[in-house]
C-alpha cells in the first residue's frame, strides 16, 4: 500500500510517521501542491491526500487520476471546495474531507482572545510599550458577569458555549438548528438581532454561505452594545470589515478579535515584515490597540493537526480497502 501526501508542512511529519508505523503503510511526503501540471506524480501510488488553496478544476486531472487506478481524493481539511466533486464523481473517485478535527482548537482560541479583550491586556501592552504603567480607565470585566452570544452553535460554537458556561458566563445563541444537547447550558434566541442586542461578547461560528456573507454588516453592528466585543474565527467575509472599522473608530464597539479576514489569502501565513501592506482594512485594523489579529490559526493545535492526519489517512485506507469511508462527500 503506497500513499502520497501533498503540501505537507514540517510540523505534520511526526504525526504522519506515527500513523504510517501503526498502519504498516508506505507514505511518500511531498511539499508540492498537486495541480493538473504535476498530476503524473501520483502514478504508481494507491492513494492521495491533499491540503491546499489551489482549486483543481481541469476535468483532465480527474480522468488522469482514474487512469492511474486512484479511487479517491482525500483532503485533510474541512473545506473541499478545491475539488470539482462532479468531475470526481464522473470518474468514480470518492472525495473525502475531515469535517471536524478538533472543535476545541478554535473554541479555545476564542476563550483566550475573550480573556485578553475583557482584561484589556492588549491595551496594557500598548501602554507598557510607551512606559505608561497607569491602570486608570482599564477596569476589567469578570467572565461570570458577561453574557456571551454565539452566532452559529454547531460543532465549534457548541464547544465554545460549553467552555464559556464552565467559566460561569451566561450563554445565549442564535442558530436556526437548535441542538437538544446544548439546551442545558445555552438559551436559544429566536433571532440574531436578539443575541446582538443582549450580548457583551459576540462570537461567530457560522459556515461561509451566500446568506452568511456580510452577516455582520453595518446594521448588525448597530444592534450591538457599544461596550461589547466581536470575535470572528469563522470566515472573513462573514463580517463586513469596512463597517467593523467604522464602528470601532466611532466607539460603537469596545474591541474585536479576528482570526479570519476577507482577502486573507494575500497576507495570512506570509512573512511581510519588509513590505508595505497593500490591504487597507488590514492596515487600519493593525493600528487599533483594541483589535486582536491572529493569522487564521484557530485550527492550529497539537490535537487538531494529529486528527487531520489520522482521520484523513484512515479514510484513504478505508476507501482503498473497502470502497467507502466515514467522511465521504459524494
Ligand atoms: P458546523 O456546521 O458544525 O456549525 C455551523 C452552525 O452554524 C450550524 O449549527 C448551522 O446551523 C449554523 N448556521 C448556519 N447559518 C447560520 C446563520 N445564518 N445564523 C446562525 N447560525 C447559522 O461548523 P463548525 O465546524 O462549527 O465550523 C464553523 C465555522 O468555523 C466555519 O465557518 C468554519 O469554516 C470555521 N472554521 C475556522 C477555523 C479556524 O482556523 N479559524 C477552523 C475550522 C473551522
Amino acid at each position: 500500500m503506497k500513499i502520497i501526501m501533498f503540501s505537507v508542512r514540517d510540523d505534520e511529519e511526526e504525526a504522519i510517521h506515527r500513523w504510517a508505523e501503526r498502519n504498516h503503510t508506505d507514505i511518500t511526503i511531498s511539499q508540492d501542491v498537486l495541480t493538473p501540471d504535476n498530476v503524473d506524480l501520483v502514478e504508481g501510488f494507491d492513494g492521495i491526500c491533499l491540503q491546499q488553496r489551489v482549486p483543481i478544476m481541469d476535468p483532465l486531472f480527474y480522468t488522469k487520476l482514474a487512469d492511474f487506478g486512484i479511487k479517491q481524493i482525500t483532503v485533510r481539511t474541512a473545506g473541499y471546495d478545491i475539488i470539482d466533486v462532479n468531475e470526481a464523481t464522473k470518474n468514480n473517485l470518492i472525495v473525502s474531507n475531515v469535517p471536524a478535527y478538533s472543535p476545541h482548537s478554535v473554541a479555545e482560541l476564542i476563550i483566550a482572545q475573550t480573556m485578553r479583550l475583557i482584561r484589556n491586556l492588549a491595551l496594557f501592552d500598548y501602554r507598557a510599550e510607551k512606559q505608561d504603567f497607569r491602570w486608570a480607565g482599564l477596569k476589567a470585566k469578570e467572565v461570570r458577569s458577561l453574557t456571551v452570544g454565539i452566532i452559529g452553535a454547531g460543532r465549534i460554537g457548541g464547544t465554545a458555549a460549553g467552555l464559556f458556561n464552565g467559566l460561569g458566563a451566561t450563554v445565549i445563541a442564535y442558530d436556526p438548528v437548535e441542538r437538544e444537547e446544548l439546551k442545558e447550558i445555552v438559551t436559544y434566541k429566536s433571532s440574531q438581532e436578539e443575541v446582538l442586542k443582549e450580548a457583551d461578547v459576540v462570537t461567530l461560528h457560522v459556515p461561509l454561505l451566500e446568506e452568511t456573507i456580510g452577516l455582520i454588516d453595518e446594521k448588525a453592528l448597530s444592534q450591538m452594545k457599544p461596550d461589547s466585543y466581536l470575535l470572528n474565527a469563522s470566515r472573513g467575509p462573514v463580517v463586513d470589515t469596512a463597517a467593523l472599522i467604522n464602528a470601532l473608530n466611532d466607539d460603537r464597539l469596545a474591541g474585536a478579535a479576528l482570526d479570519t479576514l476577507t482577502n486573507e489569502e494575500h497576507f495570512f501565513n506570509f512573512d511581510l515584515r519588509d513590505q508595505e501592506l497593500q490591504d487597507e482594512n488590514l492596515k487600519a485594523l493593525r493600528k487599533m490597540p483594541n483589535v486582536l489579529l491572529t493569522p487564521h490559526v484557530g485550527f492550529y493545535t497539537n490535537i487538531a493537526v494529529e486528527n487531520m492526519i489520522d482521520i484523513s489517512l484512515n479514510d484513504v485506507l478505508n476507501i482503498i480497502q473497502t470502497g467507502t469511508c466515514e467522511n465521504r462527500v459524494n
